[in-house]
């Protein structure tokens, strides 16, 4: 396993950061202990570095798998929050849940925001920054889909890092395409910002080319690391493999299948369009009797669910 400092911060992580997405609520919800096993079990295997957010309710299972482990552990979370309370709300409730005295990054959750975030969402930011100068956080930064708010990203001195899109076939990535989100990353990384790759599966839509999508993205030379959810044993020990360059066998790779899919249950929809505005990918749209759903644009990020007021959106 390789390790990198984040741009220019002090924090070194390993080359595999486990995204704990997949494991929480939003999606398998996995038990605790068996998240707990494998974050343990990552643990154990060198990485060191964790991506998570408020809205994954996910940092029990960190906290219970770090009660066992003396070494480091390099936490990243982020918040929706757009006003300074909301965001000093977050980090309260970051530090309490992971029971720890600092978060080691702490973004802008902004999916699908556009590049005046830094503007719209400015009392959150100087919220993020009061805390990091008073120790509460070590660097700060924003996750984004879009190529426009990487490249204002690499503008503003007070981020350290970047969390953007990227994928071997550009899906999710918004105002723009591959090539345009590489510029963006290069800009950053010229202006001293730690990058670390989100959905370099695609959400589990890239499964079927899992060994050249994870490949794409390793080798973007300015990215420091690559998020990748795991919700079994078998996905955690393929990734290990790939992050320490052993082959996988292809009758490994022959079986592995991308399952998940979102099923829209119409006949309780109201067209009220919650699940609509929250998606990041404009997957969703009113059709004549429900919601529908374009799987081409779907990345699997199963925010539309808990937004759903008639609970009649699933990932099964
Ligand atoms: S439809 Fe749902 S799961 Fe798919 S991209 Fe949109 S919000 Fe994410
Ligand atoms: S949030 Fe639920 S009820 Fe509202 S439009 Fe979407 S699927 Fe229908």
């Amino acid at each position: 396993m390789e390790y990198s400092k984040l741009g220019n911060t002090e924090i070194k992580v390993s080359e595999l950061c486990f995204g704990l997405l997949p494991i929480g609520p939003l999606q398998a919800n996995i038990p605790l202990n068996e998240g707990a096993y494998l974050i343990t079990k990552a643990l154990e295997n060198g990485v060191n570095f964790f991506d998570t957010a408020e809205a994954y309710k996910t940092y029990e299972y960190i906290t219970t798998a770090s009660k066992g482990f003396s070494g480091e552990i390099i936490v990243a979370s982020k918040s929706k929050a757009s006003d300074y309370h909301g965001m000093e709300n977050s980090i309260h409730d970051a530090l309490d849940s992971l029971q720890r005295d600092y978060i080691d990054i702490f973004l802008l959750h902004a999916a699908r925001a556009t590049d005046k975030v830094f503007e719209e969402r400015q009392d959150a930011l100087r919220c993020l920054l009061n805390y990091k100068e008073k120790g509460f956080v070590r660097a700060i930064g924003i996750s984004t889909h879009s190529v426009k708010v990487v490249e204002k990203a690499s503008e503003i001195n007070e981020i350290d890092v970047v969390y953007p899109l990227i994928n071997l076939k550009g899906r999710g990535i918004l105002d723009g395409g591959v090539n345009e989100m590489l510029e963006a990353i290069k800009k950053c990384a010229t202006s001293g910002k730690g990058l670390y790759a989100m959905k370099a599966l695609a959400g589990g839509n890239l499964v079927n080319e899992l060994t050249e999508a994870i490949s794409f993205v390793r080798n973007i030379e300015y990215m420091n690391s690559v998020s990748i959810g795991m919700i079994n044993e078998q996905e955690l020990d393929i990734n290990l493999s790939i992050f320490n360059n052993q082959v996988i066998s292809k009758e490994v790779l022959k079986n592995l299948t991308n399952s998940k899919k979102i099923h829209i249950f119409w006949r309780h929809c109201i067209k009220c369009g919650i699940c609509i505005k929250t998606c990041p990918n404009n997957a969703l749209e009113l059709g004549t009797k429900s919601v529908v759903i374009d799987h081409n644009k779907c990345i699997l990020c199963g925010y539309c669910s808990p937004v759903c007021p008639q609970f009649c959106i699933r990932m099964l």
